[in-house]
């Protein structure tokens, strides 16, 4: 959509995959959103191929599951194997409580594809391609961004700015955010093709403890299949990228006349994350907050959970005339999570080199392994998450057990077992509870939360309530924030109404 307006609620610089998402929930709370983006409406940047069970939740919930779906490939199983076959690890790729798979794969042109279609028509985005930020300058109210297409210089302001632009994000370095280097770097060698006839490999996602170079199996369709090969030390980039090493390299799994190469490249894996994702009325997101190794696939759907952190913070703040302090909690919510998360990711890179050497030198593997580094490298993520301490928009007057856990969309079933609670929630906070907790909350505590749009539920005939929240709701009253996380549980020592002006005292 060409642009009408220079002021905007949001812009996003980068439309990769993160700026794409972000996007869309912005338009979904009606936010009036500018996207500036260097590169021309037919180039793609992405290289992730996966989406976990949130990410996939999140899509639903944008409307963007259902165009989605037709390109998602749900492999098998995802595994750890030696050189020989065996296997170190194997899990089935099964439906989580969220109702979507534990991963699902894709060929990322085909993803970009679509939803760049979607913002383009959609009404609350202005998309801007060919054009390139080269400045901006902000003030307590509002960033002004200056861009530039083929000479010719444009004007935008905005009262948020959401850097979307990749590792080597311009934002960030122009606001001289120091990035903290993990000290992690290995080169490898990513290798897309397409057969010839389908089916004629597994769909599956290996990782092979190979003796000679770790490497990467990846299913991402029926006919589209990924390689990645990690580069020997003194390797030279031009040698390894010819045709005859590639098709020597795959010839294990496929003979040269059964596939063409759609994409060869070499990547740089590494970890480092930005000292502060924010300053000021700026946000670093994704990629141009934080890099990590691809082994455990946790860039992409680790920025996917930066955008379910902060829009719904930047609407309340926009459209409820909320306080602008609020959106401070977005760092100190995602910092804990992201460091833990890179940590963990070049654990596991770490884990399949030493698994390697082990196998190559006969080592057995209890030995080549410390139980600690295994219990890193599998850690797992929602855990991760949970195991944030207690800062942020949370209830300060409960154990850490409780707050900050996300419900999962089956903790409300209906009567065909499909998963609603996203679908009765909404973008809204919600309280959960019994008995209609209206009657007890006072006056203007009410009438605060009705202007905040907050839903109140109690009534679950037809439906099925699940584990977790049947035990919250014998305790009290539950009070669920837009990202479905648990802001607060009432209790006999702690009524709704303090519960409630704990929160209003945190956002208003
Ligand atoms: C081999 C590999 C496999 C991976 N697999 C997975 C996976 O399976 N699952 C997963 O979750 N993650 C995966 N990742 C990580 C994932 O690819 C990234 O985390 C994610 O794609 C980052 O997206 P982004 O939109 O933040 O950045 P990018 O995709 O880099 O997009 C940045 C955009 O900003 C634009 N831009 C930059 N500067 C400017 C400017 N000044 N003005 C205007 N525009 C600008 C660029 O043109 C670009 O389009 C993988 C990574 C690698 C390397």
């Amino acid at each position: 959509m060409a642009s009408k307006i220079n002021q905007y609620d949001v812009a996003i610089v980068g439309f990769g995959l993160i700026g794409q998402i972000c996007a869309k929930v912005c338009s979904q709370y009606n936010l009036k959103t500018l996207v500036i983006e260097s590169r021309s409406d037919t180039e793609f940047s992405s290289n992730a191929v996966s989406f976990d069970d949130e990410s996939l939740r999140l899509l639903e919930c944008i409307g963007l599951y259902d165009a989605l779906k037709a390109y998602l490939n749900k492999p098998d199983f995802t595994d750890i194997i030696l050189t020989n076959g065996k296997v170190i690890q194997r899990n089935p790729v099964l439906n989580t409580d969220n109702d979507f798979p534990s991963i699902c794969t894709f060929f990322p042109p085909e993803i970009e594809k679509t939803i760049r279609e979607i913002c383009k028509a959609d009404e609350n985005i202005d998309l801007l391609f060919d054009n390139e930020l080269i400045n901006f300058n902000f003030n307590e109210n509002k960033v002004g961004l200056d861009t530039k297409s083929n000479n010719k210089l444009k004007y935008f302001e905005a009262h948020y700015l959401i850097a979307c632009d990749g590792a080597n994000s311009f934002v960030r370095n122009k606001l001289d955010i120091e990035s903290v280097d993990q000290r992690y770097s290995k080169n490898w060698l990513l290798i897309d093709i397409l057969l010839k006839h389908k089916d004629s490999l597994e769909n599956v996602f290996r990782q092979i403890c190979d003796d000679k170079r770790p490497t990467s199996y990846i299913s991402l369709s029926n006919r589209r299949h990924r390689f990645e090969f990690q580069l020997l030390a003194g390797e030279q980039h031009q040698k390894i990228i010819q045709k005859n090493n590639i098709q020597n390299l795959i010839s294990k799994w496929i003979e040269p006349n059964q596939y063409e190469i759609e994409n060869i490249s070499i990547q740089n894996f590494r970890g480092s994350f930005a000292k502060t994702f924010q300053k000021n009325n700026i946000f670093l997101i994704g990629d141009s907050a934080y890099q990590m190794p691809p082994y455990a696939s946790q860039g992409l759907n680790t920025g996917i959970r930066d955008i379910l952190n902060l829009i719904w913070k930047i609407n309340l703040v926009v459209n409820f005339n909320c306080n602008k302090k609020l959106l401070l909690s977005y760092d100190l919510e995602r910092a804990q999570p992201i460091k833990q998360t890179i940590k963990s990711s070049i654990a596991l890179g770490q884990l399949i080199d030493s698994l390697s050497m082990a196998f190559q030198k006969n080592i057995p593997l209890e030995e080549a392994i410390a139980p600690e580094a295994r219990d890193q490298a599998f850690g797992r993520n929602k855990n991760i998450e949970e195991r944030n301490p207690k800062k942020g928009i949370f209830s300060h007057s409960h154990s850490e057990m409780t707050i900050n856990r996300r419900l999962s969309n089956r903790e409300i079933t209906d009567k065909q077992g499909i998963a609603c609670l996203d679908k009765m929630v909404g973008n809204c906070f919600a309280i959960f509870s019994k008995k209609d907790v209206r009657n007890k909350l006072n006056e203007n505590i009410y009438e605060k939360l009705i202007k905040l749009n907050f839903k109140f539920i109690f009534d679950y005939s037809n439906l099925n309530i699940g584990p977790e929240l049947s035990e919250y709701l014998e305790t009290g009253e539950v009070i669920i924030r837009p990202d479905k996380k648990i802001y607060g549980l009432s209790s006999t020592g702690l009524d709704i109404n303090k519960l409630v002006s704990e929160l209003l005292m945190q956002i208003e």
